[in-house]
């Protein structure tokens, strides 16, 4: 085959197997970062790569952001973000064109990344395009110069043009259950996934429990400091909160100063300690604000779910309960409502 080093037949059949493994993991409905990073990998095994990173546009469309990697180390990972229109993956997206690049060391649209030892010889990189435009750049490595020929573009672009409309739909489904502010799932997502994981924890007798928590004189805080010192705060305390918790544990905004995390796979006890811990980190943590340092309080309630008759309002009802206790008893506590 014309135009660089030959891509073997098995190239193309290699294709269907890695395109028939990611249709399997959308349908699996796995996390979309790790849908990414299945992409990423695959990527790089099509094309013999060294690295391959996927970056996605922003929401102000003007910086790509990494999303995925394979062959980078997660400090080199973060580094590599781009302005539409710098660097090969920022040409891709500002021209909604592909680019195989032989020899980076004699194109102009080559930048280094600051700090990454990877070495560099070789680039393809290709656009994630959908209907309204570009939403984000493929590309992979080689420390070879002439290592990727047309028709691993090919493959590329293949690849890409396959997995954009998933990419795309986790992306929107992912922003449709997301809070905008904090980060954390919103309501939406809670009725959603609530009775599937109640139906989930019968099935195998696993526990099941959530804490809801409130901050403590909220309305006083933003008197004082002002309803964006308000917002972030909220902002930071999802974030630490999410530190503090297991992958599967789902932080939602439940309210304005609101939150659940709906804790799979743990009973009671396991809760009451996690609300604990949550209690402390927010008790402990001072949010930098300025010059100043700000600091907040929430009050927690937990409920484990109880026997066969219990059902998902009744397990809100008991955690919400719990809270107004824990504010009634003088708030920065945690109170573990009775079992079902
Ligand atoms: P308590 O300890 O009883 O919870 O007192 P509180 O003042 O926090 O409770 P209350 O429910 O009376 O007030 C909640 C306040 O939280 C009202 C509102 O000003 C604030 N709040 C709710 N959502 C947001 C938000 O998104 N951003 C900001 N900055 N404030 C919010
Ligand atoms: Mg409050
Ligand atoms: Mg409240």
């Amino acid at each position: 085959m014309a135009g660089g080093p030959e891509v073997s037949k098995g190239g193309y059949k290699r294709i269907l197997g890695v395109l028939f493994h990611l249709t399997r993991l959308v349908n699996e409905g796995v996390p979309f970062p790790e849908l990414l990073q299945a992409v990423a990998r695959s990527a790089s095994d099509l094309t013999g790569a060294d690295s391959c990173s996927i970056m996605l546009l922003d929401d102000t469309k003007q910086e790509l952001l990494s999303k995925a990697s394979s062959g980078l180390t997660p400090e080199e990972e973060e580094r590599i973000t781009f302005r539409v229109g710098e660097g090969v993956a920022g040409w891709v997206a500002a021209n909604n064109a592909s680019a195989r690049i032989e020899d980076v060391s004699v194109d102009p649209r080559f930048k280094a990344v600051r700090g990454q030892a990877l070495k560099i010889g070789a680039i393809l990189s290709v656009p994630l395009q959908t209907r309204e435009g570009v939403i984000g750049v493929i590309t992979v490595t080689s420390s070879r110069t002439g290592a990727f020929g047309t028709d691993h573009l090919e493959l590329m672009e293949y690849l890409g043009g396959a997995i954009v409309k998933d990419i795309e739909n986790a992306r929107l489904y992912r922003l449709s259950i997301t809070d905008s502010l904090t980060r954390a799932f919103n309501r939406q997502y809670l009725y959603q996934r609530l009775p599937d994981e109640l139906d989930r924890c019968r099935r195998f007798g696993d526990p099941l429990s959530v804490v809801l928590f409130d901050v403590d004189h909220f309305k006083q805080f933003n008197d004082t400091w002002g309803h964006a010192a308000g917002d972030f705060v909220l902002k930071e305390l999802a974030r630490r909160v999410n530190l503090t918790v297991r992958e599967i544990d789902g932080l939602v905004r439940y309210g304005g100063e609101e939150f659940l995390l709906l804790l799979p796979k743990t009973g009671r006890e396991g809760a009451a300690e996690l609300a604990e811990r949550v209690r402390r980190a927010v008790e402990s943590a001072s949010f930098r604000w300025g010059e100043q340092s700000l600091q907040v309080t929430v009050s927690l309630g937990v409920a484990a779910l109880g026997g066969a008759q219990d059902s998902d309002e009744q397990l809100l009802r008991r955690a919400d309960e719990a809270l107004y206790a824990a504010k009634q008893a003088g708030r920065n506590r945690v109170v573990i409502a009775p079992a079902a």
